[in-house]
């Protein structure tokens, strides 16, 4: 036999049952960004690596660690496998004007790749639903962005996962405290990791963002931003804090909260849930108003959020809010292989009227006994058994036989008994094996 291949390390297969519960919640996001106004964007899974380096700052986890690069081996360009997708959102944005006759709410969802440690809720391959506001200069967007996604945990049945704010000010705010920090740090360089250390003079900010425990001490007593900020950052932080509190909306300013790509200014924020152990942040974003330029683009203010797929289907699992499984209505009882030929073509008109319809496959010599097959009618969920035996095909009819009750929330009524129904007129009577709610 051949070598078995396997996935690569830290990417994974979603295959049914839990695929159909990433359909689920993907369906959830398209009908809530489209309430919200947000219209989809799709972009290329790989990017000139230019992109990332100039758009997320050279002295970051994801440039310096984290990006699967190589070369094109045909014109030796460099590229790379999106990390995140702000950075090819901006790019389209510049390449095909997409603001020119003003602000665009735009969402994307798909796999990011970084090559990380694996563990839990941390993968090589992960999936991220972004929403992206441009050309606008907020803070109210910068509102709706954060009431969007707290809608969402609403409308999962998510809870317990709490806001964190705090703002980045703006670069000159920005150099004064690096200066102020770099003058801390280096009175305690002793206390520095490897990695602080090579930082302390490229990326001051980024050693705030440690994850390393021993030097969470040191990292609190830091100078904060926040003292740096002037009149005109604190107005756009205090507007947005009065936004939230208009929606009700509780939150906690975290003046460590810095986030992990450069182009971040004024408000970043993070939905974090203690439920997930140590990758607890469900959602993160912010403003990224220099972002356009920084990548050759004219100015443009923006703000956006991220979340990880994989860590809120986690949280949903970890709560038991994971939908059931979807069952078909209807399941096909084919007796004899030989009435396939008739069989079919009447599932076929079913499932054009919208039924949902299993037909026992296998051939001449798989279709198994009559108890067999009703066995696997009843493991598929299906709330009636479509029976196409001999006698009934020879009257040019179905049997149709109910296989559990009404769906929870349905009308009990009366309980349903076996009846015959004609093939020569199925649209009459396929809407009696639908719901009578959606499902
Ligand atoms: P972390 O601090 O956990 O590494 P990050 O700051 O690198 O996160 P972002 O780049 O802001 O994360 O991405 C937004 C969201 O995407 C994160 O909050 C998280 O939910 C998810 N995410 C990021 N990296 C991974 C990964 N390797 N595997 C799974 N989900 C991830
Ligand atoms: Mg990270």
């Amino acid at each position: 036999m051949a070598e078995k291949l396997s996935a690569v390390k830290g990417m994974n297969d979603i295959a049914p049952p839990v695929s159909a519960h990433w359909e689920w919640l993907e369906d959830k996001l398209r009908s809530l960004m489209l309430r919200y106004g947000y219209r989809n964007l799709r972009t290329p899974i790989v990017e000139p690596t230019a992109l990332f380096v100039r758009g997320l700052g050279e002295v970051t986890d994801i440039v310096e660690k984290e990006m699967y690069s190589f070369e094109d081996r045909l014109n030796g360009e460099q590229l790379t496998l999106r990390p995140e997708n702000t950075a090819g959102v901006v790019r389209a944005a510049v390449e095909h004007s997409l603001l020119y006759d003003g602000g665009k709410r735009l969402y994307y969802m798909g796999p990011m790749f970084r090559h990380e440690r694996p563990q839990r809720g941390r993968y090589r391959q992960f999936h991220q639903f972004g929403a992206e506001a441009l050309g606008f200069v907020g803070p109210d967007v910068d509102a709706e962005l954060i009431v969007l996604a707290c809608d969402l945990w609403a409308e999962l049945g998510l809870e317990g996962i709490e806001l964190e704010i705090n703002s980045l000010g703006q670069p000159a705010e920005r150099q004064a405290h690096r200066q102020a920090l770099i003058t801390y740090l280096e009175g305690h360089a002793d206390q520095l990791d490897e990695d602080a250390r090579r930082r302390l003079h490229s990326n001051p900010l980024r050693i705030l963002d440690t994850k390393n425990p021993a030097m969470q001490a040191l990292v609190n007593a830091a100078p904060r931003l926040m003292d740096h900020l002037g009149p005109e950052s604190l107005d756009h932080f205090n507007r947005l804090r009065g936004l939230l509190d208009a929606h009700g909306i509780g939150y906690r300013i975290n003046p460590r909260l810095v986030r992990g790509m450069d182009y971040y200014n004024l408000s970043v924020f993070e939905f974090v849930t203690t439920q997930l152990g140590s990758q607890g942040t469900v959602c993160a974003g912010g403003r990224y108003d220099g972002l356009f330029e920084q990548i050759g683009g004219k100015a443009a203010p923006a703000v956006g959020w991220a979340l990880g797929m994989e860590r809120i289907l986690e949280l949903l699992k970890e709560q038991g809010k994971l939908p059931g499984q979807p069952a078909p209505d209807a399941y096909a009882v084919v007796p004899d292989a030989g009435s396939v030929p008739r069989v079919m073509p009447v599932l076929r008109t079913l499932r054009q009227q919208g039924v949902r319809v299993q037909m026992h496959a296998g051939g001449a010599e798989g279709m198994g006994s009559m108890k067999s097959q009703f066995k696997k009618a009843d493991a598929s969920g299906a709330r009636f058994a479509l029976i196409f035996g001999p006698d009934e095909l020879a009257q040019g009819c179905v049997s149709v036989k109910p296989l559990r009750g009404p769906r929870p929330g349905e009308d009990a009524g009366e309980a349903p008994t076996q009846v015959s129904q004609p093939l020569a007129d199925v649209a009459a009577w396929a809407q009696s094996l639908r719901p009578t709610i959606p499902c």
